[in-house]
């Protein structure tokens, strides 16, 4: 199993809350860059195990982390893929993977400040799949092979803009900056007793607004792995939000305010905390 995390830009294995820099346990340059290490995440699992002998770089707890995949080509966000969710929200079931896309610059690290772009911007915690191999019609059974690990992230929404303009586009409306937090660590999927059931929670200033178990995903990350590999090329380092379960603020017309602290968590992975300041909304054009 591996911890990847960010430090400084710096690719670095987590290991009991000390970090061991990537590129000097590998003795090799080229893996600093947190992509690389994604690319290469096969040899993460033998430098992860050569960090025991080792004296660590550093600890977690004198650095803000980066986002463990800090530039994806690609980053894909899949709409009502929990039923409950689907429920709140008052929409049908998909009936395959309903995908739009954050754009890759609203991509922010895990304690990344949120800017409210307006009166409606949303929580959505969700279960991040991370490619490390590029894939093209891959099939459910493999797809787990493809991927190099699972992480937490927050799809942060401005519901006003998400749902400007009929048919409205979601893309813009989750893509300001810092908008997807991710992280605090890419973690590979055999560091789970079953990969495809990894808790997840979110709270909103102490209050837990988002509790439930990936399993309980419509479409899981094998399927949305192979769907969508069926249309796009994934690419290394490509970073897939795979859908947020019910308790978001839409449902109950609740939304952030300056100063909320939401906290997002998941067994196995670990947590985010993203603090709510002042922003600016969309161009009125
Ligand atoms: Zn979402």
């Amino acid at each position: 199993m591996f911890r990847l995390v960010n430090i400084d830009g710096r690719a670095a294995l987590e290991r009991e809350g000390d970090y061991h820099d990537l590129a000097t346990v590998a003795d090799d340059p080229a893996l600093a860059d947190p992509m690389m290490a994604i690319a290469r995440f096969d040899d993460l699992h033998g430098f992860q195990g050569g960090c025991e002998d080792r004296v660590p770089t550093g600890s977690i707890a004198d650095v803000e982390l980066g986002p463990p995949a800090p530039v994806p080509r690609q980053v894909f966000g899949i709409g009502l893929n929990y039923r409950d969710h689907a429920g709140e929200s008052g929409m049908a079931l998909p009936p395959a993977p309903l995908t739009f896309t954050k754009f890759p610059t609203s991509i922010g690290p895990p304690d990344a400040d949120i800017p409210l772009s307006g009166g409606a911007v949303d929580w959505e915690v969700e279960i991040v799949a991370v490619i490390g191999h590029e894939a093209r019609h891959v099939s459910v059974d493999d797809a787990w092979h493809f991927v190099a690990g699972v992480t937490l992230g927050q799809d942060i929404s401005d519901r006003t803009v998400q749902m400007t303009g009929n048919p409205p586009q979601f893309s813009l409306g989750k893509s300001f900056e810092n908008f997807s937090p991710i992280g605090p660590a890419i973690v590979s999927a055999d560091a789970f007793v079953d990969r495809d059931d990894i808790e997840l929670w979110c709270d909103v200033n102490g209050d837990r607004k988002q509790h439930a178990r990936s399993s309980r995903l419509i479409f899981s990350i094998p399927k949305l792995v192979a769907y969508l590999s069926s249309v796009c090329r994934l690419l290394p380092g490509d970073v897939i939000f795979t859908g947020t379960p019910s308790g978001v603020g839409m449902a109950t017309g609740t939304f952030l305010s300056e100063g909320d602290l939401v906290e997002s968590g998941a067994a196995g992975i670990g947590s985010l905390r993203n603090r709510c300041v002042a922003g600016r909304g969309p161009l009125a054009v």
